[in-house]
């Protein structure tokens, strides 16, 4: 039995339809997790899962599931996504890889296919994070990496509590998140990077979601008269703080991808164009695939911190986030790369940049991600865009490998 084709016109005009729910013409949607805007849009989506014909599912933090059984209804073959969104977001980021997953099951429903293993859609709550800390709360509680109390008490940006605004939105479900744990878990999204576009090809596979460590700097020096301090009696902590985000920033360039170095904030006291920076603050970004290196990063860092003190300047260092790279199963990598070239797509081998649930589904079972091109790398903004033709061909990939698995003995 070989499997659906999708509609790609019906899978276009429901990213639309759902890209009008929170819309702010003309600057995007905002549909932050747990809003009036994304209550709207799991209605929307419940909707058409249940016209899929499939049975819909909530959990406790509030995780959707939209399930075809199987014939043989012994486990679960899962995809999904998530449909909160940054504040002025476009239509596509978590949005394509829901939709695509239910057009998934209405095309099996319409074409009277049904597979072996059963198949499960999830929506998972708020990726995001920008209501309500940690992003990837869904799919976090599902992998154990937080309990599911905390995460229930979790409170929003305006005081709210994460329980009562699942309540609030009809959305506080009852099945345990440990109900539909997967044999395999596949995610598509839009890349929300230049690196597909730039390349030239069509579908990236994605083997590993890069790790992070992130850095708050402050270095203490002397503030003194610009004018009669002559330079060699400086302790200049702006020029020091200067060359040391230079350092990192050759560090990353000089590496071969996928390090990546960012000063994104960097502040002088007391700012002023004749006065000698006294203090100097900013924050360090570095990402990459490699735990090891990423170690080595922070390594160079805390070593060239202490040779500024060794000049006299003082020194803070202090650690604010860090994340260790989730590598993804090769196996699963090798059947999507086989589907794509059966379907004649180009591809690319690839890591992540950005943060999916699929990292946490990692952890509980083989898992891997398909991205299509975003074009111009935009994403997280109104002008957030993927070829339509593009966005049709990874659906079908999505759905040959989902079927295939599905139907494998
Ligand atoms: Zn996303």
């Amino acid at each position: 039995m070989s499997a659906p084709t999708i509609d790609g016109r019906r899978l276009l005009d429901r990213l639309n339809e759902l890209g009008e729910i929170g819309r702010e013409t003309p600057e995007g949607c905002t549909r932050l997790a747990l809003s009036d805007a994304d209550m709207l849009a799991r209605n929307l989506v419940q909707s058409w899962l249940l016209e899929a014909g499939a049975s819909v599912h909530i959990d406790q933090v509030g995780n959707i599931y939209g399930m075809i059984a199987g014939a043989n209804n012994s486990s679960l073959i899962m995809t999904g996504s998530h449909i909160d969104t940054v504040s002025r977001a476009g239509k596509l980021d978590g949005c394509y890889g829901v939709i695509a997953g239910i057009e998934i099951l209405q095309s099996m429903k319409d074409q009277g296919l049904q597979p072996e293993q059963s198949l499960v859609v999830a929506v998972f709550s708020n990726e995001e994070g920008v209501r309500f800390s940690p992003d990837l709360l869904g799919s976090r509680v599902i992998a154990k990496d937080i309990d599911l109390d905390d995460a229930l008490a979790v409170e929003s940006r305006d005081g709210k509590a994460f329980c009562s605004e699942l309540k609030r939105i009809g959305f506080a479900g009852e099945a345990s998140p440990w109900k539909f744990l997967p044999k395999y878990f596949i995610e598509l999204h839009i890349e929300q990077g230049p690196v597909l576009e730039a390349s030239g090809k069509t579908i990236g596979i994605v083997e590993s979601v890069q790790g992070h460590s992130w850095w708050q700097v402050s270095i203490g020096g002397c503030a003194n008269h610009a004018g009669t301090t002559p330079m060699s009696l400086r302790k200049d902590a702006g020029m020091a703080a200067m060359r040391l985000a230079c350092l990192l920033e050759s560090l990353a360039a000089d590496a071969s991808l996928p390090l990546v170095a960012t000063v994104g904030t960097f502040s002088l006291e007391p700012n002023s164009i004749n006065v000698v920076p006294g203090r100097a603050r900013f924050t360090v970004d570095f990402r990459d695939t490699d735990n090891a290196r990423l170690r080595e990063a922070e390594i160079l860092l805390q070593r060239e911190a202490s040779a500024l003190e060794d000049q006299g300047f003082s020194v803070q260092l202090q650690n604010l986030s860090r994340a260790v790279s989730v590598p993804f199963d090769l196996d699963l990598c090798d059947r999507l790369e086989s589907a794509a070239v059966a379907q004649g797509a180009s591809i690319l081998r690839m890591v992540s940049g950005a943060s999916h649930d699929a990292q946490m589904m990692a952890k509980v079972c083989p898992t891997a991600m398909l991205f299509v091109p975003s074009i111009s790398g935009i994403s997280h903004n109104p002008k957030e865009k993927t070829l339509p033709g593009d966005l049709v061909m990874g659906a079908q990939l999505l759905t040959d490998v989902l079927w295939s698995l599905a139907n494998k003995h």
